[in-house]
């Protein structure tokens, strides 16, 4: 039996595919201490883990003041978190001993926890992996739309912080690559390498295990009933980027009183009131049990996020995506690319233009086939049993 210990300050997309892991680690002896914020607390309780937490508020008030406008400012705000994540974990872990890390490949500055501890490395990497290459390729395209003396201050800021971050831990950053992706000797990434944006470019270092899918464990209000044995359209712009009354009433307008059975999220920023009347052939929630729903859906109409778009194919539901931010509009293009669905801009976006693209991808048999092809994939790469021979391997290797 390894202690692990697990990094992870994400939102829920970082979370739940990490939650199957953790169950089945456990299961093999495994111990697991795993740092998150309170609002995770119940469900990774649930797998056995023992859990310990950050300041959730600090963190994003540190993360979102490194600024939003261009990448480069997130990874400043990144730098930023050091000091919220790194004295809280090494106060709470004092004189415990552990085996090995597993961190999230975005959230909690595992790449630097795991050299101030000197343990051997996990990536939990919940959106599509980058090499350092294309990492770099990316920032530098999208550095090119920033103004000179805007980018001069956000690159002093870089300096700055990675001064502050060598002078308190006594650790080199070497790029922003290490800062924003977290590399590490062993990368689980929870998508397939056919899904992976030039997946071959990839070493041995990086295992694609395809969707983690396990009981979240959560007590979920949602009865699925009504939804068996009907033409289901679900709809959800995910946890995050989910503020979106006009588009969710613009789901009604495209979509009420149709033959089709639409479930809708709406997420946990707005409410049920705000919506006005509902059609009666519409279910709405701010949170549905969504890998249950998918089973049950005939199109999913999403904004994208890495696990929604991953859940969706492993269930082989044709996608309409709406991509919102962050990683979002890749992912986007890489379902259009595979001909999984389509991609659609939400600006502008009319009920009739949704009722047309629902149409269109419900009744175009190439969608079918191509989700279809690309559910068979997802389904035999193994999630997170996948996951755990891999770190058993990664074990072995560094003899833990
Ligand atoms: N989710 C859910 N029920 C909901 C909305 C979302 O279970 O009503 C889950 C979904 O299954 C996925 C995660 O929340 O695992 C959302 O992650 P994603 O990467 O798709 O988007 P994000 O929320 O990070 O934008």
């Amino acid at each position: 039996m390894a202690r692990v210990l697990f990094i992870n300050a994400g939102s829920e997309g970082h979370i739940n595919p990490t939650i199957g892991v953790v169950q089945e680690l456990i299961s093999r002896g495994e111990e697991v201490v795993y740092f998150t914020i309170e609002a995770f607390r119940e469900r990774l309780e649930k797998t056995g883990a023992t859990v310990r937490t950050l300041d959730g508020q600090k963190f994003i008030k540190a993360f979102i003041s490194g600024g939003r406008n261009y990448l480069v400012e997130r990874i400043n705000g990144l730098l930023l978190t050091a000091d919220i994540v790194i004295p809280s974990v090494l106060e709470q872990i004092e004189g415990e001993k552990f085996d090995y890390i597993i961190h999230d490949s975005m959230f909690g500055c595992g790449h630097l926890l795991a050299q101030i501890l000197k343990l051997p490395a996990i990536n939990s990497c919940t959106s599509f992996a980058q090499t350092q290459e294309s990492f770099d390729n990316m920032l530098e395209q999208l550095s090119k739309n920033i103004p000179p003396e805007v980018a001069k201050q956000i690159n002093d800021e870089y300096q700055r912080l990675t001064t502050i971050v060598k002078e308190k831990y006594n650790i080199e950053i070497h790029s922003p690559y290490e800062v924003f992706c977290n590399p590490a000797p062993l990368t689980i990434v929870y998508t397939t390498r056919e899904f992976q944006p030039t997946g071959e470019a990839f070493d041995q270092t990086f295992k694609f295990i395809g969707p983690s899918i396990a009981s979240r464990g959560i007590q979920e209000n949602f009865d699925l009933t009504p939804i068996k044995r009907k033409s289901v359209i679900y709809i959800s712009l995910g946890t995050v980027f989910n503020q979106a009354i006009d588009f969710y009433k613009l789901c009604f307008e495209a979509f009420g009183n149709c033959d089709h059975t639409v479930v809708m999220s709406i997420g946990n920023q707005s409410s049920l009131n705000e919506l006005g009347e509902i059609p009666l052939n519409f279910i709405v929630k701010n949170y549905v049990p969504q890998t249950e729903v998918l089973k049950y859906a005939k199109l999913f109409i999403t904004h994208g996020g890495m696990n929604s778009t991953n859940e969706g194919l492993y269930y082989g539901v044709p996608l309409i995506v709406l991509p919102q931010s962050a990683d979002q509009p890749i992912i986007a293009g890489q379902v259009a690319n595979i001909g999984a669905g389509i991609k659609l801009n939400m600006q502008g976006l009319t009920a009739n233009q949704l009722r047309e693209a629902a149409d269109y991808v419900l009744n175009v048999p190439s969608f079918h086939k191509a989700v279809s092809n690309i559910k068979e994939s997802m389904q035999k790469a193994g999630g997170y049993h996948r996951a755990v021979d891999e770190i058993f391997e990664f074990k072995r290797q560094f003899d833990i």
